[in-house]
Order: structure tokens, then C-alpha cells, then sequence
């Protein structure tokens, strides 16, 4: 139904302390989203217009979702996410539709942040394909370009989307007035794999040798969803052993177990 594609929550819990090692892309949103949200009559005064959307973009599992959140529950906003693939519907006009349904919502809940994940499946440059299926998306991506074009008199309602696939995206979704507010989420470098390991440790019972410092130094490559994984392995590791302490050992033997079941991922694909 139209209600269980949109996943709406009044006050999301996740706060900005909750995500570690992408200060820089934090300050960008909250200046992006919270500011206007917070103070619309200082945009007015000064005479410049906020931007109309933030799109965050980078590879899976970096907190884009997280930031999306946070920065709605740190401006008091209620949070409405909808994935772009349940845009994609098999009815003419549904996906359409919804959208329209995204946007009023929003305008009963304001102040309020649409989130959109994964618009690459919604906005993806058109292919040569002329298939029935792909008229339909492109339908439902004019119904939300329309919807961004209308916005200045939606109030205080801020819209975000995220993408894994930046280089697919249709340009027209970029333009000034839509997307127009670029952030890139990379991949944590070695600091910010100890912040969020530190995050994702900080109720956990850690013994005192241990050295996060020393364990995110190992972890290149590792996303902040690994990174979280890593640190309920390692837990894991220590009530096996029928420990209440975990041990660097724990996260050294969780780092092992996630590079084997890693490995064998790609021997499947292979
Ligand atoms: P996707 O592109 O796959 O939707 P995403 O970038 O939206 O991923 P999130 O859903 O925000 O990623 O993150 C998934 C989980 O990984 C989070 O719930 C959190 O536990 C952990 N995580 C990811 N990035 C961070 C981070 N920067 N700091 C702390 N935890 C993180």
C-alpha cells in the first residue's frame, strides 16, 4: 500500500554524535537543511534562497542514511523516507503518484525532511531501451522534478535523496533548483574508522588493552556498516568464550572472520 512505502517517524533518535568521521559533510547538511529549517526568516532577510535539495552521494553504508536522520531529529523535524525503488511500480501513474503523496504529507507534517534512497532508480540517465517499464519511471521522475520546481511554497519542508551510483544519475535532476547541493560521503580514512569504531564500542564493555587506534589502522577498505558489523563480531567473540570483557583478540578474530566470509561473497560472484 501507499502508506508501507513511506517510512515515516516523528522524532528519528540518531543525533549527530552518533556518526563518525565525516565532520566536513555534517556542517555541509546542517548549513544545507537545518539552518533554513531552523531560521527560514533569516534566509528571507538576507535574500538568498537555501538550497532546494541536498543529494548525499558515495559508496554503501558510509551514514548517509544516518545523516539524512539525524540532521531531521536535530531540527525537530519529522523524517519520510521512501526508497526510489518503491517508486518503480508496475501500474501507470502509481509511481507518479506517490510522489504526489511524498509531498503532501510532507506539507501536513512540516517542518519536515523527505528523504529519497537510492534515486539512482528513479533518475537514472535514460538508456536507449524504449521499453513500456521505462517510460513509466521517467513518469514518475517528471513528477518529481515538478514537485522540486513547485517547492518555494511548500514551507518548511526540506528534501534529500542519496545515491550509491552518482555517474548514473539523468543531469536534469541536477539542476539549480533541484539537486542542487552536492555532498560527497566517502569512505572512512583510517581516523574516522577509529571514531566510528569508538561509536559503535562506546557501550560496550571494552577491555583497557585494547587499542582502537591500532585495529582502525587494519580495517582499510571497510565502510562504517563493517565497521559496526566488526565491533557485534567481536562482542560476539567474548560471550562465546563465556567472557564479560572484549578483548583486542575478540576484534582480531572478528576482523578475520568478516575477511573469510568476504572472500567467499567473491568466490560466489566469480
Ligand atoms: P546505503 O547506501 O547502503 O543505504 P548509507 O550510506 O545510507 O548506506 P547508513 O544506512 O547510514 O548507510 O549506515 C548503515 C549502518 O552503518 C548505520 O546504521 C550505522 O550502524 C553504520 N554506519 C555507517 N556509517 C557510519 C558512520 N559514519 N558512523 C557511525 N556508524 C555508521
Amino acid at each position: 500500500s501507499r502508506a508501507q512505502a513511506m517510512e515515516v517517524t516523528a522524532s528519528p533518535t540518531v543525533t549527530y554524535d552518533d556518526i563518525g568521521g565525516i565532520d566536513d559533510q555534517i556542517r555541509e547538511v546542517r548549513e544545507a537543511v537545518e539552518d533554513p529549517l531552523e531560521n527560514p526568516e533569516q534566509f528571507e532577510a538576507v535574500g538568498v534562497e537555501p538550497p532546494s535539495g541536498v543529494l548525499l552521494h558515495g559508496p554503501p553504508g558510509t551514514g548517509k542514511t544516518m545523516l539524512a536522520k539525524a540532521v531531521a531529529n536535530e531540527s525537530d523535524a519529522t523524517f519520510i523516507k521512501m526508497a526510489g525503488s518503491e517508486l518503480v511500480r508496475k501500474f501507470i501513474g502509481e509511481g507518479a503518484r506517490l510522489v504526489r503523496d511524498l509531498f503532501e504529507l510532507a506539507a501536513e507534517r512540516e517542518p519536515a525532511v523527505i528523504f529519497i534512497d537510492e534515486i539512482d532508480a528513479v533518475a537514472a540517465k535514460r538508456t536507449d531501451s524504449k521499453t513500456s517499464g521505462d517510460a513509466e519511471v521517467q513518469r514518475t521522475m517528471m513528477q518529481l522534478l515538478s514537485e522540486m520546481d513547485g517547492f518555494d511554497d511548500r514551507g518548511e519542508v526540506r528534501i534529500m535523496a542519496a545515491t550509491n551510483r552518482f555517474d548514473m544519475l539523468d543531469e536534469a535532476i541536477l539542476r539549480p533548483g533541484r539537486f542542487d547541493r552536492l555532498i560527497e560521503v566517502p569512505e572512512p580514512a583510517a581516523e574516522g574508522r577509529e571514531r566510528i569504531l569508538e561509536i559503535h564500542t562506546r557501550d560496550m564493555n571494552v577491555a583497557d588493552d585494547v587499542d582502537l587506534g591500532a585495529v582502525a589502522q587494519n580495517l582499510d577498505g571497510y565502510s562504517g556498516a563493517d565497521i559496526a558489523s566488526l565491533a557485534t563480531e567481536a562482542g560476539m567473540f567474548a560471550i562465546r568464550d563465556g567472557r564479560t570483557e572484549v578483548t583486542q583478540a575478540d576484534f582480531e578474530q572478528a576482523r578475520e572472520k568478516l575477511r573469510d566470509a568476504d572472500t567467499e561473497d567473491e568466490q560466489v560472484i566469480n
